[in-house]
């Protein structure tokens, strides 16, 4: 399988999608990918910040550590 130049739909420029991410993906019944990696990233990275922004509010971590070791519990649950 060769690889495939995809279009970025965020930045519009073409990235590579190789072949043993194509496997990757048809493995996984993913489909293509609309993001090139940069993209991906980037709005991996702006998930994190929403995820910090959605904490709890200033007050609640204010009451100190055990709060805190509460929320983070909580999260960690939510992820799994
Ligand atoms: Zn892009």
């Amino acid at each position: 399988m060769p690889d495939k130049q995809l279009k970025c739909c965020d930045c519009g420029l073409e990235f590579p999608f190789t072949e043993g991410e194509q496997k990757f993906y048809a493995e996984r019944e993913y489909s293509d990918p609309k993001r090139c990696k940069p993209c991906r990233e980037r709005r991996k990275a702006e998930k994190q910040v929403k995820e910090v922004n959605s904490a709890p509010p200033v007050a609640m971590m204010e009451e100190g550590m055990e709060t805190e070791r509460h929320w983070r519990g909580k999260k960690g649950r939510r992820e799994h």
